[in-house]
């Protein structure tokens, strides 16, 4: 996917794309980049609790 894009988003892990503003902040959210970019998530919600419960025990 072209680095940069605000509107679609593809979940390296599981596959899932969200094509949109709105599908990308309910199934990836969004996050400011130091110099106020604000871009999609890399990876959707489902993989980053997941990723987050592994890492963390
Ligand atoms: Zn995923």
């Amino acid at each position: 996917m072209p680095y940069g894009s605000t509107d679609y988003a593809e979940c390296p892990r599981c596959g899932k794309r969200a094509l949109g503003q709105s599908e990308i902040e309910q199934l990836f959210g969004y996050r400011t980049m130091e110099s106020g970019k604000i871009i999609p998530q890399s990876h959707c919600r489902e993989c980053r609790s997941e990723e987050v419960r592994n890492s963390s025990r």
